[in-house]
């Protein structure tokens, strides 16, 4: 037992050394969590905690390179739980009385802790949480942070605690261009700020999210829910997400909606920190040697795990862009087994440093497949992972354009199965029940390459396929015959054209209304659609300026597809007519689900403000596309009202 106490300990303090002060940890919070567990049990069984054991430490020692600041008061880490039951029996410890107690609910984000001190109503420097009683003076790095106040009305002492964090959308747009992609949003903040060149911290475009009043000479706050409005008034950013419960069991309703909607949610969030709202309560509890008694955060289950990459495979998509896909060493996340996970291309796989044997960082989002997200590892047995010359399937050579490479080989088998699968989605023909398994099994066994193809299959043959008894081919039958009749917009989705997507394919229908104008649409005409750019333009134009893509979609219309023109009316809700923009940042909605509802409602989202615009929903920190719309004098409307009108 002693011996595994010893071993669990070197372990934890390595990799508590990884991620808090060299922000690169190489495990997932849930291994080191599982290991922490352990420890703890033992440390319980044996009555015996080791000298240097991680259990009897906040955080991590402060980088000796910065100048270190004390803590007012020291600053305490959470004690945590990841079940209802746990949350029940922290309130059944605290709560001495049969009446229920208020506690607050907030989101933990997942970021660095930052401490900010101010003395006759001006700041005067910044920190880091560090070991609690000493941080880092981050001072320099956090000035180039906008969002907080450099003087405030409060005359005396006080200590203000809040979470340095990078929002997501912000990351996702930091590694498009980076030369090594930041892993998560969480090591991309601690990064920023505990970085000796504040023009790093600036880049990232970090924000504080404040939570706290850690120290205040005068002590006239009374509860949480005073304390968060003493930072608003005082000019800090406070995330609106603050629910006042009376009870335990409303506490678990807030952390619920936590969970349900931070998915959705541009911040990352690993949880909910429940605390108690009365403060001469909360003296009454005290701390033990890490944690404040009259709080807990409950952690959600984590998203990221790390394993081994066993292989990477090559897959042809359907403009035959090859794509890699990471083989493996199945690993349990979020209540699943994750054997595979994606990448973007052979550039995103050299920059994260992917090599076969190491060990990566594995994210599982909304998608159906995770993705890597970098390498936390390399042993000397790694091998690279050799750039592909030829297409794995049909043996073309391939062709190089930017990060990505291409198989040119039209009736390369993979290729005609992700076009045939898409001509037949819902979003397009939308001829039920053919999956990529039909398409498949169509291509290999009758040479089913193009579209119209499908329009000419013989009943009988397809009778004679193995599982093709009558019904299942009457069924594809009637499908396919049911299939002709299309909406425009469908029929435009349907025809797989590079960078033209659902919207895109709604914005061509609406705009060129028939068929024959699309074909003859100019350059120029495409462009001056909002929201096609020179690329899609260029898509679009070309593919209908190809005579083999014209003749094809002769043969379909020959073959007995007719096209439904929808009127310009499109949806109708309480968007009905509307041409949106988003602007500034949105804290309860991602830009892309925001502007589904709005389509989805009736509206038509734009991505720029134009005369053509009525409404512009501004979010926080909105800039020059509001201040156009204010020149315009066209409706702004706010969050809030965002979500009252959706709510209708
Ligand atoms: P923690 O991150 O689990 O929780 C405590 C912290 O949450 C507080 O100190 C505060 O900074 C923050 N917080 C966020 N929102 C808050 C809010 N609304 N109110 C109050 N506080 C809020 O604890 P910790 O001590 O910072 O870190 C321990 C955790 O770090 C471990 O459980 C583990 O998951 C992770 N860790 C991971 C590795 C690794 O190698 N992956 C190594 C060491 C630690």
């Amino acid at each position: 037992m002693k011996e595994r106490m010893r071993e669990l300990v070197d372990k934890l303090n390595k990799y508590a050394h990884e991620y808090y002060v060299l922000d690169n940890p190489t495990v997932s919070d849930k291994e080191y969590d599982k290991l922490y567990d352990e420890l703890l049990s033992l440390e319980k069984a044996t009555g015996e905690v080791l000298y240097d054991s991680p259990t009897k430490r906040v955080g991590g020692e402060p980088i000796s390179a910065f100048k270190k600041h004390k803590h007012i008061e020291r600053l305490y880490s959470l004690d945590k739980a990841t079940t209802e039951e746990q949350i029940y029996a922290f309130d059944k410890r605290i709560n001495k009385s049969d009446e229920n107690l208020t506690y607050t609910v907030e989101y933990k984000f997942d970021g660095l802790t930052i401490c900010l001190t101010y003395d006759q109503g001006r700041f005067v420097c910044a920190t880091t949480r560090g070991n609690g009683v000493e941080g880092e003076d981050v001072t320099a790095q956090v000035l180039t942070i906008k969002s907080f106040p450099l003087s405030i009305s409060y005359k005396g002492k006080i200590e203000v605690q809040g979470e340095a964090i990078m929002r997501l959308s912000v990351l996702e747009e930091y590694n498009k261009t980076a030369v090594e992609p930041l892993k998560n949003a969480r090591n991309a903040v601690a990064g920023a700020i505990r970085n000796l060149d504040p023009k790093v911290t600036e880049k990232r475009r970090a924000e504080i999210m404040f939570y706290n009043v850690n120290y205040m000479d005068t002590n006239t706050l009374k509860s949480q829910v005073e304390c968060v409005e003493f930072l608003k008034k005082e000019g800090f950013k406070v995330h609106p997400f603050l629910r006042v419960c009376n009870g335990i069991s409303d506490v678990m309703s807030a952390i619920k909606e936590i969970e349900n909607s931070r998915k959705i949610l541009d911040i990352l969030t690993d949880g909910a920190v429940v605390k108690l709202n009365d403060f001469s309560l909360r003296e009454k509890l005290g701390y033990t040697d890490k944690f404040p008694r009259w709080a807990i955060a409950y952690k959600f289950e984590a998203e990221e795990v790390t394993t081994i990459l066993k292989n990477v495979i090559w897959q042809v998509g359907r403009t035959g862009k090859l794509t890699p896909l990471g083989i493996l060493e199945p690993t349990e996340l979020a209540g699943a087994t994750v054997k595979k996970a994606t990448l973007n291309n052979y550039g995103d796989l050299t920059r994260k440093g992917v090599m076969v044997g190491a060990r990566v960082l594995v994210r599982r989002s909304n998608e159906v497949i995770p993705e890597i997200l970098g390498t936390t590892e390399v042993f000397p047995n790694c091998l690279e992972v050799k750039k592909p010359q030829i297409c794995p399937y049909c043996l073309s050579d391939l062709v190089e354009v930017g990060a990505n490479l291409f198989c040119p080989n039209k009736q390369c088998r993979p290729r005609v199965i992700a076009n045939l699968t898409n001509f037949a989605s819902k979003n397009g023909m939308n001829i039920e029940g053919f999956s990529e398994k039909t398409a498949g099994l169509l291509f290999d066994k009758f040479g089913v390459k193009s579209f119209s193809d499908l329009y000419r299959l013989n009943r009988e043959d397809v009778r004679n396929l193995e599982g093709y008894k009558d019904a299942k081919t009457d069924n594809l039958f009637s499908a396919i015959e049911q299939s002709k009749s299309v909406l425009f917009s469908n029929f435009i989705f349907a025809l797989g054209i590079d960078n033209v997507g659902k919207k895109t394919a709604r914005d061509l229908a609406k705009e060129y209304k028939t068929l024959n104008a699309l074909l003859t649409a100019s350059k120029e005409s495409l462009l001056a659609i909002d929201d096609v750019g020179e690329i899609v333009a260029d898509c679009v134009f070309k593919y209908f300026n190809d005579t083999e893509m014209v003749d094809e979609i002769n043969r379909l219309l020959d073959l007995g597809v007719e096209i439904i023109y929808e009127n310009s009316n499109f949806g109708q809700g309480v968007f009905g007519g509307e041409k949106v923009v988003l602007t500034g940042t949105l804290f309860e909605f991602k830009r892309d689900d925001a502007a589904k509802i709005i389509e989805s409602l009736g509206g038509e989202v734009q991505t720029g403000v134009s005369k053509k615009t009525t409404m512009v929903i501004a979010g926080e920190s909105a800039g020059s596309k509001l201040d156009k719309a204010k020149a315009l004098g066209i409706k702004i409307i706010d969050e809030e009202t965002f979500k009252s009108l959706i709510k209708t």
